[in-house]
């Protein structure tokens, strides 16, 4: 718990926040910017700043989490699907350094994420990524 941290704050209840679920370990609450009505963010409780940080039990009990509330959240705003997204690190566009997921309720065409910004590997390289990586495993 950091008396810093705008989530542990709000996990304290020294900030409010709009909730929408709360268990022993998890809470989730709107997004105070969002970027579509309903758009949800799911916390531990317990501050991890990013998502390799937190143990793997809670790992799953925060993704089901989010999976619960993907599924109330679409029904609640009559969308048609979901993100679930969680930035990691300033580079990605972290924020706020508690981790937690994005649940966005999406609408065709909604623009929300207008551009994908993907690319093809130059012949040979996919291959040197992958190997790299499973070498970190
Ligand atoms: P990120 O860029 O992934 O770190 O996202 C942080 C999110 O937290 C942003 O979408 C903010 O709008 C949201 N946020 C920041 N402060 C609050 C707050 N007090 N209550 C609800 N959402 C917040």
């Amino acid at each position: 718990m950091s008396s810093e941290c705008v989530f542990c704050r709000i996990v304290r209840g020294d900030i409010p926040c709009f909730k929408v679920y709360e268990d022993q370990s998890v809470l989730a609450f709107l997004d105070i910017g969002p970027v579509s009505d309903g758009h949800t963010l799911v916390i531990p409780k317990q501050h991890f700043a990013r998502l390799h940080q937190c143990p793997a039990e809670l790992c799953a009990e925060l993704t089901s989490c989010a999976a619960r509330i993907a599924e109330a959240a679409v029904d609640a705003v009559d969308a048609e699907g979901y993100n679930v997204l969680c930035n990691n690190g300033r580079a990605s566009g972290q924020l706020v350094e508690h981790l937690h997921l994005h649940v966005i309720p999406r609408h065709s065409g909604d623009n929300v994420f207008s551009r994908w910004p993907s690319y093809e590997y130059k012949p040979g390289f996919a291959d040197k990524i992958a190997a790299k990586i499973r070498k970190k495993l």
